[in-house]
C-alpha cells in the first residue's frame, strides 16, 4: 500500500475513534500535506475553523505558519502538517490526556512519513513527542535528535498573534530550519 493510502486509512480510523471524540467536537482533522515529507510541523489542536472544515491550520495561526513555510523557501506541498490533538477540545486547550492518546494516532502518521526534521510548535507538540513540559521560550531553537529523527523546537504561531513582538524568535528558529534541510 502506498503512503497516501496507509495516511487515508489512519485518517479514517481517527474519524472513527471514540476516545478522540470525548470532550471535543467538529470534524476529525487528521493532518495534510506530502505523505513522503522530510518535514512535520506539529500544533497543538484544532481550532474552530479547523474543525468545521477537516483542515488543519487554515485560521489565523494557520496563515502565520503557512506564510512562513513558503518564506522559508517551502511550498505546502512538500511538507505535512498536522496536530497531536485530532479534534477541537470543548475547553480548547487539549488535556495531557488528549495529547497521550492523540500522540498514538500521530505515532502511526509518522512511522508512514518517516520526517528527517519535526517542527515543534509549542508546549503541548514537545510533550506529545517528550513527554516533558519544557519551557518552550527558553528552549525554543534548540534541535534534539531521538530514534533517527531531528526535532526542532519553536514556538507555536498563536503565541505570535498575541504577542506580535514574538515574531523574531519563530523567524530566527524558521532560519535554522531552512539551513538545517539545507545541510
Ligand atoms: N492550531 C493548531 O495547533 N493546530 C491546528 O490545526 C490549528 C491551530
Amino acid at each position: 500500500m502506498n503512503k497516501n493510502d496507509q495516511l487515508e486509512n489512519i485518517a479514517r480510523t481517527i474519524g472513527r475513534c471514540r476516545e478522540c471524540k470525548k470532550g471535543k467536537s467538529g470534524k476529525a482533522v487528521p493532518g495534510e500535506g506530502n505523505a513522503d515529507a522530510d518535514i512535520v510541523f506539529l500544533g497543538e489542536a484544532p481550532g474552530r475553523n479547523e474543525a468545521a472544515s477537516g483542515r488543519p491550520f487554515i485560521g489565523r495561526s494557520g496563515k502565520l505558519l503557512r506564510g512562513m513555510i513558503r518564506e522559508s523557501g517551502f511550498t505546502e506541498e512538500d511538507v505535512y502538517i498536522t496536530s497531536p490533538v485530532k479534534y477541537l477540545p470543548d475547553r480548547g486547550t487539549p488535556t495531557k490526556k488528549d495529547i497521550r492518546h492523540g500522540r498514538m494516532h500521530l505515532a502511526k502518521q509518522l512511522a508512514v512519513i518517516e520526517p528527517k526534521i519535526i517542527v515543534l510548535l509549542g508546549a503541548t507538540a514537545v510533550y506529545a513527542m517528550f513527554e516533558k513540559v519544557l519551557p518552550v521560550m527558553k528552549e525554543h531553537g534548540k534541535i534534539v535528535e531521538k530514534d533517527g529523527c531531528r526535532y526542532l523546537i519553536t514556538i507555536h504561531p498563536a503565541a505570535v498573534l498575541r504577542f506580535p513582538k514574538y515574531a523574531p524568535i519563530m523567524e530566527e528558529d524558521f532560519r535554522k530550519l531552512k539551513k538545517l534541510i539545507a545541510s
